[in-house]
């Protein structure tokens, strides 16, 4: 434990929660398949970035995470390699309908970068992604969505439209993404966040990904996750 205590703070790790996993110093220790270490490798992705050493582990093992560092650290892959992993995890896989991961992110550039990223990981095992965010015709969205898809990239906005609109249900979606919290919350998207985490089963995985944390982002967080590992990189939080 010491050891692990020790190794923390050399890449500047905190973290708090009970049991929390230890970090991970490559893509390998965290068992993922062949299919997904291939797909990493094609990314150039030689090894985890720190907050994917500790991230990864942590949510891989089900937890509910509170991630904060800084843009540029790496945190998609943070929840986009586990949500791969969950979605293959899932014995109902072709039964039901709707999505099983979806992320919510503040602005259409960022959905559309992180439904990329999903799609590069997703396309080895046959995951269908979709986007949905405002600028794109509500229509082709709505028809793209009654396709069929395992995971859902959307701005928090257009995800209420869809849904007023029955596009998609939100039944089997067990793994939930807040990503950049804090610019949602900056942007107004309080009240359709809760809307939308209100709609979601309970006995999901959460995690809350964010560059600060802001007093009123630390209170969404409490009441939605369930003993969540928080994990900050840096000086940030
Ligand atoms: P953040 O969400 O923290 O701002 P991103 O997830 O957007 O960061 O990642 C920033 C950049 O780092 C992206 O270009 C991404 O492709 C790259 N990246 C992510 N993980 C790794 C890794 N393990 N090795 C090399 N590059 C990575
Ligand atoms: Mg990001």
């Amino acid at each position: 434990e010491q050891e692990v205590a020790e190794y923390r703070k050399s890449l500047a790790i905190r973290v708090s929660g009970f049991d929390v996993p230890r970090p991970v110093k490559t893509f390998e220790d965290c068992g993922f398949a062949p299919e997904l270490m291939r797909a990493i490798a094609k990314q150039g992705y030689e090894k985890p970035t720190t907050i994917q050493c500790q991230a990864l582990p942590i949510v891989l093992s089900g937890r509910d995470v509170i991630g904060i560092a800084k843009t540029g650290s790496g945190k998609t892959a943070s929840f986009v390699l586990p949500m791969i992993v969950h979605i293959m995890d899932q014995p109902e896989l072709q039964k039901e309908e709707g999505p099983i991961g979806l992320i919510c992110a503040p602005t259409r550039e960022l959905a559309h970068q992180i439904f990329l990223e999903a799609k590069k990981f997703a396309k080895a095992y046959g995951i269908r992604a979709s986007a949905v965010y405002g600028g794109m015709s509500k229509l082709d969205q709505f028809k793209e969505l009654k396709a069929g898809c395992e995971i859902v990239v959307a701005t928090p906005g257009r995800l209420i439209d869809m849904l007023k609109m029955k596009a998609l249900t939100m039944t089997r979606a067990t793994y939930l993404v807040l990503d950049e919290a804090d610019r949602m919350f900056d942007l107004g998207f309080e009240p359709q966040i809760r809307s939308i985490v209100g709609q979601i089963r309970p006995d999901r995985q959460t995690l809350l990904f964010s560059a600060t944390m802001p007093r009123k982002v630390e209170k969404l967080a409490r009441e939605i996750l369930s003993d969540p590992v928080r994990v900050t990189v840096g000086e940030v939080g």
